[in-house]
């Protein structure tokens, strides 16, 4: 099988849900659609949203929730935004990593302090953290999956017990990296039960061993449609309303303190996105041994809709890079897992896929690349 490429980009085939149009893909198609957009329209709109949340909430402690990670550049712009522009009273809530990186820790804490904001840190209990992520990891080839559900769950029922009436995630990554969004949209609650990082798979099905008990779920539960529907909480994408761009969102928050990585990860381009927790590494590259690409096609893609750098050279640091991809950080994936390095490359090549991939040395390679 030959993976064929986005004719603009660098996004292949393989990439489940990317649509095609006369070779280009639904990314590239989004991103031309996101140049023509009126934002200074769509800032009008949000803050009319915020004056109507306000009003119609006058006893709310908090306006706002905004989900932050483990001291990311993105959920600090977009926490600092809603503070400082928007003049929300916000709540930032963070489902803590359990192995967050040097970079995050003090990261988060300049973001604490700079922005001078609350905040609450729910760490989830580590032994059943473990087990979901394994279980994951075994199923799926992708161990983040838990992470996911756990961020989307765990925001979601701390807004419910808060009694905030807003959620302001970050962008629409299904829209701006072509997965199943089609079409933008500034509401959110899809996110809930059905996006592109949690699709089909459920909670329900990761507990059939017995080894977790329903009592230890609480924020891994993600609410019913209907409860949606009913709710009083709203959840919108900021990137609907502001034209959302990382490196812009990093160059902005580096202002005020946020550093970039110490060390270098494999596969990776730029040293300032995801670098807050050590698991999700391990993830990005068990998703190149099924997709045929990675953190480096990700964010070279990201490169080239933002006209910082052309596809032909785009596509030769692709190879450099894809060509010393290796799970960064591994010694603690396999701690926190209890499982060894053999045991983990046995399970790991079991999502090897072959028809992409060819024996190379001792280890395999991409059978083709971009043109
Ligand atoms: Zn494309």
């Amino acid at each position: 099988m030959t993976i064929i490429y986005c004719k603009t980009c660098l996004l292949p085939n393989t990439k489940p849900g990317l649509n095609f149009y006369k070779g280009i893909c639904a990314a590239c198609i989004n991103n031309s659609i996101k140049k023509k957009i009126d934002w200074g329209y769509r800032k009008k709109k949000l803050k009319k949203i915020i004056d109507k949340i306000k009003k119609d909430n006058p006893s709310a402690m908090y306006d706002c929730v905004v989900p932050i990670s483990n001291g990311g550049k993105d959920s600090w712009f977009q926490a600092s935004f809603m503070k400082n522009e928007m003049k929300c009273k916000i709540l930032c809530i963070n489902l803590s990593a359990h192995l967050p990186t040097i970079e995050g820790i003090s990261n988060i804490n300049s973001m604490i302090n700079s922005l001078n904001i609350d905040i609450i840190k729910l760490t989830l209990k580590p032994s059943v953290h473990s087990s979901l992520r394994l279980k994951c990891f075994k199923r799926y080839g992708e161990p983040n999956w838990a992470e996911h559900l756990m961020v989307f769950a765990g925001v979601y029922n701390a807004a419910k017990l808060f009694n905030i009436p807003l959620i302001v995630w970050g962008e629409d990554i299904s829209f701006e990296f072509g997965g199943s969004g089609k079409r933008q949209t500034p509401d959110a609650s899809n996110l809930l039960f059905k996006n592109d990082l949690l699709k089909k798979k459920k909670l329900e099905d990761l507990l059939d061993e017995k080894d977790i008990s329903e009592k230890d779920l609480f924020f891994y539960k993600l609410p019913s449609i209907s409860e949606i529907k009913v709710s009083r909480i709203k959840s919108i994408y900021l990137g609907y309303y502001i034209n959302w761009d990382g490196e812009k969102n990093y160059n902005f928050v580096k202002k005020f303190g946020f550093k970039k990585e110490l060390r270098p990860r494999s596969g990776h381009l730029v040293g300032y996105d995801n670098i807050d927790e050590k698991l999700c590494e391990v993830n990005g590259w068990l998703k190149f041994l099924k997709f045929g690409f990675g953190y480096a096609t990700d964010e070279l893609c990201y490169e080239i809709y933002n006209k910082r750098l052309s596809r032909t050279d785009a596509i030769e640091k692709l190879k450099k890079l894809n060509n010393d991809f290796h799970p960064d950080f591994l010694e603690d994936f396999l701690r926190f897992h209890k499982i060894s390095e053999n045991e983990f490359y046995d399970i790991a090549l079991r999502f090897l896929n072959k028809n992409i991939f060819e024996p190379k040395g001792n280890w395999w390679s991409l059978k083709n690349y971009p043109k």
